[in-house]
């Protein structure tokens, strides 16, 4: 089975739990705070590399920064993070590689490694600083989340309710420029009809459903998801139970309902996976990570396996290599 997820927070979960003393993460409660000998290829979290083997798997790994830390704060968040995810990939070079293009996804996934793309999650991590761009680009950063749930000092998120600042319309400008993908979850409503004025190029949801199938603010409105297909975007099925339907454990039809809708606003060529793993509770048959060939399974029951090939795997792909064409 192919897989291309667009979204999850295990660098941060192993990074706070790791890196940082009981109390000290903003991200974590110490419920969620993982052993300290947990490391990438070996973790009690929901996406570890030994037991994700037997998987061609294309990870988006996420550097989450929470609403707690802005400017220099943000940005000495981001660095520690990098540190870490790189101190990762330097134990695992025989089973993970970080890739920047969709030809370096299919070579190390033919070498049998995971292909590991980092992308962040909130653009407090420029710190204000549009120079700070560069330095993403040079991490190998493709995409950026512009907000999390707060203001930053780009937009507001979906709990806030202002729009873009100047710098925020300047730094999706530069980071379009610097080829990496603006990403819309999170962003509040009024930050989306702003940026469908000023954007140049397309722009994405990694980890969000349909706001017509389940009335919360993560979610997307039916016309949002409609722009995001007709700019050749993608949108990544979120598993956080809380986005998903009222049900603290939700079956299988309640994400394939989002799934439909989806498909029903001419999204065939647009939905993909954005899991949120390691950073929300996901639905029992979805935890640990190892468990999506089951969805895979129903996926294909449901919807075909056209459709669930392109949900998995080819939309995202084709996405980035759409992208890297310049479209
Ligand atoms: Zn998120």
């Amino acid at each position: 089975m192919f897989l291309f997820d667009l979204h999850c927070d295990t660098i941060g979960r192993l990074h706070d739990s790791v890196c940082l003393k009981p109390g000290e993460s903003v991200f974590l409660t110490d419920r969620e705070r993982l052993p300290k000998e947990d490391t990438l290829l070996h973790n009690h979290g929901y996406l570890a590399l030994d037991r994700m083997e037997g998987i061609d798997w294309c990870q988006c790994f996420a550097i989450f920064m929470p609403d707690q830390y802005r400017g220099p704060d943000a940005i000495a968040y981001f660095e520690s993070c990098y540190r870490y995810f790189q101190s990762q990939l330097a134990q695992n070079p025989s089973r993970l590689a970080q890739v920047r293009t969709v030809g370096q996804v299919k070579s190390a996934l033919s070498e049998g490694k995971a292909a590991a793309i980092l992308t962040v999650e909130g653009g407090s991590a420029l710190g204000g600083n549009l120079a700070r761009v560069g330095r993403l680009a040079e991490c190998g950063v493709r995409v950026v989340t512009l907000t999390w749930n707060g203001e930053n000092e780009l937009a507001s998120g979906n709990a806030t309710a202002h729009g873009f600042s100047g710098f925020g319309r300047e730094a999706v400008a530069e980071l379009e420029q610097a080829g990496i993908v603006a990403d819309v979850s999170h962003l509040n409503d009024r930050g989306f009809e702003e940026l469908t004025g000023f954007a140049r190029r397309p722009f994405i949801a990694t980890h969000s459903d349909a706001r017509s199938v389940h009335n919360h603010p993560r979610n997307l409105t039916d016309d949002q998801f409609r722009h995001i297909v007709s700019i050749g975007g993608i949108v990544g099925l979120n598993f956080c139970v809380h986005f998903l339907a009222d049900d603290p454990d939700p079956a299988f039809p309640r994400l394939a309902a989002h799934l439909e809708r989806f498909l029903r606003l001419g999204g065939e060529d647009t939905v993909a996976l954005g899991s949120d793993y390691d950073g929300c509770e996901v639905p029992s048959w979805l935890d640990p990570g190892e468990k999506l060939p089951a969805l895979y399974q129903e996926v294909c029951a449901g919807f075909g396996q056209k459709i669930a090939d392109k949900l998995f795997f080819t939309n995202a792909a084709d996405f980035f290599a759409r992208w890297e064409r310049g479209m």
